[in-house]
């Protein structure tokens, strides 16, 4: 199938209020291009330099989200033309993003991610640091990194009730902090989880945003 047409078959499963990210790492921009001229507008990149690279090629309406693991000292390239980072796994990095982004005036959606997976190697927050990071209300003086919600990535298992449960820790972890920091404040509205394989499972567990990579554009040439 093409492009059009998986984004197609993906939007028509998906209900309104959930955003697609089109994860387009490893793939050229003639790819990207057909995909933005079917009416796609968010793309994921999880190096700096693939990024970095094709932003320069492709129209600046696109919104580029960021969902790799980001190094603090790369934070300062990818700032001006990044829109969200899904993958904010420590307080060094955020710091980073907050000083980058201001010196450009700039705001930047940031998600926490969480380590949510039995597996190990998998960047991010542990559940326990999350909410002591929230405790510690740094994040109430952070004027330019935006915290908008979590992202979280399931084991890498066929076994869906393994997915489903780490999918509901994410969403009652979010649930939690929503209510205890920002009952008033609504810009903490975003779970981002859910990829190719795993995206039914995740919307009917609350996601607002899925990554989705090989569904879209065919399997990746590393
Ligand atoms: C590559 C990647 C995806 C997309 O994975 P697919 O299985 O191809 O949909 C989603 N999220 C993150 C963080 C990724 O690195």
């Amino acid at each position: 199938m093409s492009i059009t047409a998986n984004i197609q078959l993906i939007k028509s499963n998906i209900p309104h209020g959930v955003a697609l990210v089109a994860v387009s790492k490893f793939h050229g921009a003639e790819k990207i291009l057909e995909a933005y001229n079917s009416g796609q507008r968010i793309f994921g990149e999880s190096r700096m330099q693939e990024l970095s690279q094709k932003q320069a090629l492709l129209p600046s309406d696109i919104e580029w989200h960021f969902i790799g693991h980001l190094q603090s000292n790369k934070v300062k390239t990818i700032i001006p033309y990044v829109h969200t980072i899904h993958s904010v796994d420590s307080l060094k990095l955020l710091r980073e993003i907050e000083k980058q982004a201001s010196v450009i005036n700039k705001k930047i959606d940031c998600l926490l991610e969480i380590h949510i997976a039995q597996e190990d190697g998998k960047y991010g927050f542990t559940m326990e640091e999350c909410l002591q990071f929230f405790a510690s209300n740094e994040f109430k003086q952070l004027e330019y990194a935006n915290i908008v919600g979590l992202m979280g990535m399931a084991t890498n298992t066929e076994n869906e009730v393994i997915i489903r449960e780490e999918f509901k820790k994410l969403k009652s972890l979010f649930d939690d902090i929503k209510s205890k920091y920002f009952h008033i404040d609504y810009r903490f509205k975003e779970i981002s989880m859910g990829m190719s394989d795993d995206y039914m499972i995740a919307i009917e567990e609350g996601s607002t945003m899925i990554r989705v990579g090989s569904s879209i554009f065919g399997y990746r040439e590393y």
